[in-house]
């Protein structure tokens, strides 16, 4: 089933192409459709996860399938959060973001340096599909002092996974692609469209 994409992030869309096309879907990007990125207003992942998705079903008459994510730091207050690609002011810059958010917890030791990634995934069948199927995933670390690895995009540099004792761009991405907040909300899409097609 072709299935549009909701996002022009590249590193997200090669995580969804791995994980869903075992699924039988077929992810094409909104932008080969010519679709704009909407405006994110919501005031939860849930919201714009939504707005998203609709807005890319309405362009292109396809399901479609929208995440929103971020990443929440617990000394900061859950920041940023869902504001987490303009952290540190548009046009989205992920070094300036990890400069911003390194400085802001400059100082903090190990045990107040706690985070999570957080995503949120919307299928919808159609535009005014009243029954959206809504997964969702965390994944549990810790800001790192300063940036390892080359791989990944946005703050992986500086997310340490705990259990691995790597950062999340040293992970392998197929790894990283089955044990992420994505990749955990993937899963509970999974679980929901098996039920769904086993009723
Ligand atoms: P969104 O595109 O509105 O969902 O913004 C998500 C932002 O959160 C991205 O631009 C990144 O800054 C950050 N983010 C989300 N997932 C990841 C990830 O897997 N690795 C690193 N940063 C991420």
């Amino acid at each position: 089933m072709k299935l549009v994409v909701a996002s022009g992030n590249p590193g997200k869309l090669a995580e969804f192409e791995r994980l869903l096309a075992p699924l039988g879907f077929e992810c094409v990007p909104q932008s080969a459709f010519g679709v704009q990125d909407v405006e994110e207003t919501g005031l939860t992942f849930v919201e714009n996860a939504l707005l998203k998705a609709r807005h890319a079903a309405h362009a292109t008459h396809l399901p479609a399938l929208a995440d929103d994510s971020g990443l929440c730091v617990d000394a900061l207050g859950g920041a940023p959060g869902l504001y987490s690609a303009r952290y540190a002011g548009s046009p989205a810059n992920p070094t300036a973001n990890i400069e911003k958010l390194l400085g802001e917890l400059k100082g903090r030791p190990d045990a107040e340096r706690g985070a999570y990634f957080h995503a949120v995934i919307v299928l919808l069948r159609h535009e005014a599909d009243p029954r959206p199927l809504i997964a969702q995933g965390s994944w549990h670390g810790r800001i790192l002092e300063a940036p390892r690895g080359a791989g990944g995009f946005g703050y992986d540099p500086v997310f340490l996974d705990t259990e691995r004792g790597v950062s999340a761009a040293e992970l392998d991405p197929d790894i990283k692609a089955r044990i992420s907040h994505r990749g955990r909300a993937v899963d509970a899409l999974r679980a929901q469209l098996a039920e769904e097609t086993s009723t």
